[in-house]
């Protein structure tokens, strides 16, 4: 199949009180982990690249590695997703590059660091979707700010400055009505990278019920968690016991997320669990065998670790043994049912 609009993944899940990992990639490998647990699983895909990403390996690269998996898993829906863009122009240069899903994250302003005001996210977020949805493609957009930073894009606020930029229900009602965007990306007290929480995370400082009142008022808008690594211990311990420096940390439970997915959780984004994966598998090739020097000695074993992350979330997401039943919807169909 080829690479199709993410709106048509989310509708599908939605239908059927499902959620989709939305899994960040920097290169082949990760690609490849990402399709093989697919495959494994019959899931639908989002693979998605930051800013970051496209510099790292290059707009070109990316691209004919994604259209590679389309070419290799022909049975299997694939929406390619841009995270983060920080402006309309990068969002427009990812629409050139063949991407089928972009963010427009007017929550910051285009340095990706100091927040934006309400009516810059609008009117940024707007221009995007007048564009993309002229083309049949998905946008996301985002209200309220995440804690951290990643890949250079954050505000880097701390958990507490983080749960003083909460999204308002109410004006996210407003919002998605204004921008009309396809999904909406949430803060409710979570944060990028690995240091999200220090102690298992309760009410408190994870805001589940923001999302319920939320999907309460915008019922066929699809959320987006942002941020939603579970930082697993045992892939904390295995970096960690072979030489690593990761400081004890707790990520978002996967009971968390399975709760916002019955309350229009429908896109999950996931990237430090895959890290952590890799590093550690890694990690334990050079600690065991130091004489190693064949970069495939190491990246088959980090791949097969991502993979298993992956698995394990598109089934605990419900997204395994959902791809054959999507029927592919192509740019035309969109553009029609935007014009309505
Ligand atoms: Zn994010």
């Amino acid at each position: 199949m080829a690479l199709i609009p993410m709106r048509v993944l989310l509708d599908h899940a939605a239908e059927n009180n499902y959620g989709v990992a939305a899994l960040n990639v920097n290169n082949m490998e990760q690609i490849q982990s990402i399709m093989e647990a697919a495959e494994e699983t019959e899931s639908p895909v989002i693979i998605q690249a930051s800013r970051g990403a496209r510099s790292y390996s290059n707009d070109n690269y990316l691209k004919h590695l994604m259209l590679a998996a389309a070419e290799l898993y022909p049975h299997l829906p694939i929406a390619m997703h841009l995270d983060h863009g920080n402006s309309a122009a990068t969002c427009f240069t990812a629409i050139e590059q063949g991407f089928t899903s972009v963010m427009m994250d007017g929550s910051l302003e285009e340095d990706g660091k100091t927040p934006a005001s309400y009516e810059y996210n609008v009117a940024v977020t707007k221009e995007v979707v007048n564009v993309a949805h002229k083309i049949g493609l998905t946008v996301e957009g985002e209200l309220g700010c995440l804690g951290g930073i990643e890949d250079g894009h954050g505000a880097g606020l701390t958990g507490d400055e983080a749960l003083a930029h909460l999204t308002d229900p109410k004006q996210a009602e407003e919002f998605v009505k204004r921008t009309g965007v396809d999904a909406l990306a949430v803060a409710i007290g979570t944060s990028h990278g690995a240091y999200k929480f220090t102690k298992k995370p309760t009410g408190e400082v994870l805001k589940m019920s923001v999302i319920e009142e939320i999907h309460k008022r915008l019922p066929n808008t699809h959320l987006v968690m942002h941020g939603s690594s579970s930082v697993p211990q045992e892939l904390q311990d295995i970096i960690n016991k072979y030489g690593g420096e990761i400081k004890q940390t707790y990520g978002v439970p996967v009971e968390e997320i399975q709760r916002g997915i019955k309350h229009g959780v429908r896109k999950i984004n996931v990237d430090t669990d895959n890290r952590l994966a890799i590093t550690g598998a890694i990690r334990k090739v050079f600690a065991e065998t130091p004489t190693k020097f064949d970069p495939r000695d190491y990246l088959k074993p980090a791949r097969a670790a991502m993979k298993e992350v992956c698995k394990a979330r598109m089934i605990a997401f419900g997204q395994a043994g959902n791809a054959l039943k999507i029927k592919p919807v192509t740019k035309r169909k969109m553009i029609d049912f935007y014009s309505k």
